[in-house]
């Protein structure tokens, strides 16, 4: 039986039991892979694990007691979820606002992990976006690595492994996190309630990535209806948020969308790869513009013109 439930990360799996099986878990592991592959899941897991008072010994923790469910909505006592929340309450600033962990809350989270815990048995912490600490949040946080509070587990979660500084890795066991099988995706996708053919044309898009997949399923018909019709290019780009940030991610989903989808044109045999060739390239000029600050809804409606022609059918 598995100590996880989560599934599409076989092998990160495999050594994350291999280590428990020998009692010898380490005291840091860094779970790197890409946005929404299921990386925070297994760490929330793993911590779930360690808490959660129903666990048969060689079976998953239960997932439903108090303590499982607390760990998954981040508030457990002896699980601290370290991330833009986190952070935010401590500052008593918006999340939104948290673009980097700062020493201050590297600082909090030690003192709080070195407190015994309430429960008596371990104490983790999740340090979501680990990529994003300062250089003074990561030597805090190293010399806490080099002397851990004893019964204490720390797991940095990251997207950007090669942002993390060397002297940090080296403090960490490293578990790669593979890209989730397109199965894997729609299976979200479904427990979600989306639709199976649905499920599946997203899953194909998404490279792995539930998260995007999921985001992409809450926007009705996306990313087809951004092209359909000679009117729906300017609703595109006018459907977008007022709220600058929020228009440009959410364009930035709908250029990744249009590229995957142009990109797989070829390889179903809808079209050949000259005809997507063009427009492709246009996306990755327009990407740029967006990053350059070009404005969200322009840049939108001129993606969905400049592949409309391409994803006809
Ligand atoms: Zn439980």
């Amino acid at each position: 039986m598995s100590l996880f439930r989560l599934s599409g990360q076989a092998r990160a799996v495999k050594a994350l039991e291999g280590l428990i099986g020998a009692g010898r878990l380490p005291s840091a592991i860094l779970l790197s892979g890409i946005e929404g592959c299921g990386k925070a899941r297994l760490a929330h897991e793993l911590a779930q694990l360690l808490v959660c008072p129903r666990r048969p010994p060689d079976g998953p923790a239960c997932g439903d007691c108090r303590d499982c469910q607390a760990v998954a909505k981040r508030v457990h006592p002896d699980v601290k979820a370290v991330d833009a929340a986190y952070q935010a309450a401590l500052r008593e600033e918006e999340a939104a606002k948290q673009r980097s962990l700062r020493v201050d809350t590297i600082r909090h989270l030690r003192r709080d992990m070195e407190l015994k815990s309430l429960l008596g048995g371990w104490k983790v912490a999740v340090i979501e976006d680990a990529h994003t600490l300062e250089i003074e949040a990561a030597n805090a946080l190293l010399k806490i690595l080099e002397e851990p509070p004893p019964k204490t587990l720390w797991l940095l979660v990251t997207s950007q492994r090669d942002r993390i500084p060397k002297t940090v890795l080296s403090r960490c066991f490293q578990l790669r996190c593979s890209p989730l099988p397109d199965e894997a995706v729609a299976a979200i996708l479904a427990a979600q309630g989306v639709d199976a053919g649905r499920a599946r044309e997203l899953a194909a898009l998404c490279e792995g990535s539930a998260s995007r997949a999921l985001e992409l399923s809450r926007r009705e018909g996306w990313p087809a209806a951004l092209t359909q019709g000679p009117l729906g290019p300017i609703a595109a780009g006018d459907s977008l948020p007022k709220e600058l940030y929020l228009a440009r991610a959410e364009a930035e989903l709908a250029l990744f969308a249009l590229g995957q989808r142009l990109r797989l044109r070829p390889l179903s045999g809808e079209a050949d790869f000259e005809a997507v060739d063009r427009p492709l390239r246009e996306l990755a000029e327009l990407r740029r513009a967006l990053r350059a600050n070009a404005d969200p809804r322009a840049v939108l409606t001129l993606a969905a013109l400049e592949t409309q022609g391409a994803l006809a059918k």
